[in-house]
């Protein structure tokens, strides 16, 4: 393959193809840094670890925030974050019946829980600096299996913002597309194809957190009898048991639960074996979700096109790097 060298805006040597195809979007996020990507106002919630765990996750809720960094005042830094990811830990990790009520919800602080799950966990703070390349971000995303990246302004120690993989769709509208996003994504094979994680429509809430917990996932496709996918439910779904104060009931069927979400999208965002990676990308962007369900004529599911499979390939991969599956 040949190159050339350029100078970005930043003055960094930047690699650049001749055939400008398959380095792009490589070349698009190494000259842009993570200050680009930062809105010039959002909402950010900051946890004290001496907060007990409950109060948090109500407090994600009563915020409209899915994660929330969390600052130890002993250590006087940031020592990690708080996601939804946690509560559902939580809730599997303790919970006994719908009679019993969970003891260590209730009562854990999150540094008590942090002293337990940090065992087997991320124990430091993921954080990335507002002059870093958008390329290191997705790196850093991608490699560390997170979706929370708090951005973090080296001169105070403030966290200035917290990155997840969507602002880094539709890539930039600016740059032109390339010739490959018209290849069918049967042909690239982009996403993931095999022993999908999913969960019937009969199993209990209980069972899809097993799910989330043992295979990691971020979303399930909810399928009936005869496989085919009826719903889609995402980690983030989770917190709705937060916002409807109906954790305590985890033995109720994914069918309840799905139809008891607060707002989530009518019905389930798909796509097919012979639709374009273009198509597949402007359908994630458009809808402002982290994944689409691919699935054949007969709505059996058969893969999972996710943000990060997106990234991977089209950033990650032109620069010789395999950071989501290795
Ligand atoms: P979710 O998809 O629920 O928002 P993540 O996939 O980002 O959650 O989080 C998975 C686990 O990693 C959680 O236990 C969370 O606390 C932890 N985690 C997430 N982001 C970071 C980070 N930047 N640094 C350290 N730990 C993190
Ligand atoms: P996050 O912003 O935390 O990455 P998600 O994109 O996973 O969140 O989910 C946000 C909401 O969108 C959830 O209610 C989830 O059920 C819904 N959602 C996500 N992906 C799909 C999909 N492919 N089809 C239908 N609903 C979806
Ligand atoms: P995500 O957690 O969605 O950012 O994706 C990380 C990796 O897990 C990607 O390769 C996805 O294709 C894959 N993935 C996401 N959801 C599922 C699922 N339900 N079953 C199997 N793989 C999945």
């Amino acid at each position: 393959m040949k190159h050339r060298l350029l100078y970005n805006q930043r003055s960094r040597p930047l690699v650049v193809s001749t055939d400008p195809d398959p380095f792009i979007y490589m070349n698009f996020m190494k000259s842009h840094c993570c200050y680009d990507a930062m809105p010039t106002s959002s909402k950010l919630v900051i946890f004290d670890t001496t907060l007990q765990v409950k109060k948090a996750f109500f407090a994600l809720v009563a915020n409209g925030v899915r994660a929330a960094p969390l600052w130890d005042a002993k250590l006087k830094c940031f020592v990690g974050m708080l996601t939804i990811t946690d509560f559902i830990n939580i809730l599997h990790r303790y919970y006994k019946s719908p009679l019993v009520q969970i003891y260590e919800l209730e009562e854990h602080k999150i540094e008590t829980w942090r002293e337990i799950y940090l065992q087997y966990s991320i124990n430091r703070l993921i954080s990335i600096t507002p002059d870093c390349s958008l390329f290191d971000a997705i790196y850093s995303l991608l490699k560390n299996k997170i979706h929370r990246l708090p951005v973090i302004d080296p001169a105070s120690g403030n966290v200035l913002h917290i990155l997840t993989h969507k602002p880094f769709l539709p890539f930039g509208s600016t740059i032109p597309k390339p010739r490959f996003l018209q290849k069918r994504i049967n042909e690239v094979g982009i996403g993931t194809f095999k022993q999908i994680a999913t969960v019937q429509e009969s199993a209990s809430v209980f069972d899809a957190l097993t799910v989330f917990v043992e295979r990691r996932v971020s979303a399930l496709p909810v399928v009936n009898e005869k496989g085919k996918v009826v719903a889609l439910y995402s980690r983030f779904d989770v917190i709705n048991l937060a916002a409807q104060k109906n954790y305590n009931n985890l033995n109720m069927t994914m069918k309840e639960a799905v139809s008891s979400r607060a707002c989530c999208m009518e019905g389930v965002l798909k796509c097919y074996p012979y639709e374009t990676l273009e198509t597949i990308i402007d359908r994630i962007a458009k809808a402002e979700v982290h994944r689409l369900v691919l699935v054949d004529g007969d709505d059996v599911v058969r893969g999972i096109v996710s943000l990060s499979d997106l990234l991977q390939a089209l950033v990650l991969t032109p620069a010789g790097i395999d950071a989501l599956y290795s």
